[in-house]
């Protein structure tokens, strides 16, 4: 088996205060390496499905402007370029197959439904930790509004597969999470679709950040703080700390940089940028965790026998710093 699978930054962590030009670039586990796109086009595939419980095709406009939020800091320091492909009709396949490399593509999409209330509690795929490709399900926590799954090479941090869940799961006693796409005003009573209650374009401006290698930071108004609330859009607008993080990843004309390497081998390991830390707690209502999740793969010449998402030996990770 080639593929070790790595839960990295599971975060539940109250926003503290801090300095609004932080980023964090997310690391390769136990090695001086960040993770980055070697090369300068994301080609993503968006789920044709969309949201059934947003109106018409808002969604879509939604998640466009989350790009755009992107593109247009692109276009302002790199050559970065985020490329909706065509729309993804087919099984949404999270995580990266190694064994058929030319059939991965990238693909953001809407899960509407938990797995426990579809994959059978006996189905191999829960051992396998497959349910959530299976039966195209959330598999993950109930406070998570989103996840990032980054497929990469431990040898360069090299990223080869980067795709997005969305949290769109009903429960018994409704939506966890209902995701809206208007503009305002902040829900203040029950979530409805005429006011903000999550918000697509701000929840997909902070995955994105995952997309291009960048970590969690506990600065309050970060487009990559860790946590949403209920009637936010403030993520919508991307950070001058994230913005700072991109553009020094991927220069315009410039191959991709690597993280600074410390030389005193004793020195703990950091991306660029300055992360706090934070003290983890628990999530209550309007307060969940954006989760990046990701795939870590070992590049050798071995084969793997189950390389996709969810594999047994899954880690979780507590709070960086
Ligand atoms: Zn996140």
């Amino acid at each position: 088996m080639s593929c070790r699978l790595l839960l990295l930054g599971v975060l539940l962590c109250a926003g503290a205060a801090g300095a609004q030009q932080d980023f964090k670039r997310t690391l390769v586990p136990g090695r001086p390496l960040c993770l980055v796109w070697p090369g300068r086009d994301y080609v993503y595939h968006l789920d044709a499905a969309g949201s059934t419980r947003t109106p018409g095709d808002t969604e879509f406009a939604a998640m466009e402007a989350a790009f755009d939020a992107w593109r247009a800091l692109s276009s302002t320091c790199s050559d970065f370029r985020f490329i909706r492909g065509e729309d993804w009709s087919r099984s949404v396949d999270i995580g990266y197959d190694e064994e058929h490399p030319f059939d991965n593509y990238n693909v953001v999409t809407f899960r509407e439904r938990n797995c426990q209330d579809v994959a059978p509690p006996d189905d191999a795929c829960w051992e396998k930790e497959t349910c959530g490709n299976v039966y195209q399900c959330w598999a993950h926590g109930g406070a998570t509004i989103g996840l990032t799954t980054s497929s990469f090479s431990f040898k360069d941090g090299h990223v080869v597969d980067s795709d997005i869940e969305l949290n769109a799961a009903e429960t018994e006693y409704g939506p966890s999470f209902l995701f809206t796409t208007v503009n305002g005003p902040p829900c203040s009573g029950p979530p409805s679709t005429d006011c903000v209650a999550t918000d697509v374009q701000n929840t997909m401006a902070h995955e994105i950040g995952h997309v291009v290698g960048l970590d969690h930071v506990f600065s309050a108004g970060s487009t990559m703080e860790n946590t949403a609330a209920q009637g936010e859009t403030s993520k919508r607008v991307i950070d001058a700390g994230s913005a700072a993080g991109f553009c020094s990843a991927y220069p315009r004309g410039l191959p991709p940089t690597q993280c600074r390497v410390p030389e005193d081998p004793g020195l703990k390991l950091v991306a660029d940028g300055k992360g706090t830390g934070c003290g983890a707690s628990a999530g209550g209502p309007g307060l969940a965790a954006v989760l990046l999740w990701s795939v870590a793969l070992m590049r050798g010449g071995r084969r793997s026998t189950a390389p996709r998402a969810g594999l047994p030996g899954a880690a979780t990770g507590g709070p960086r710093g």
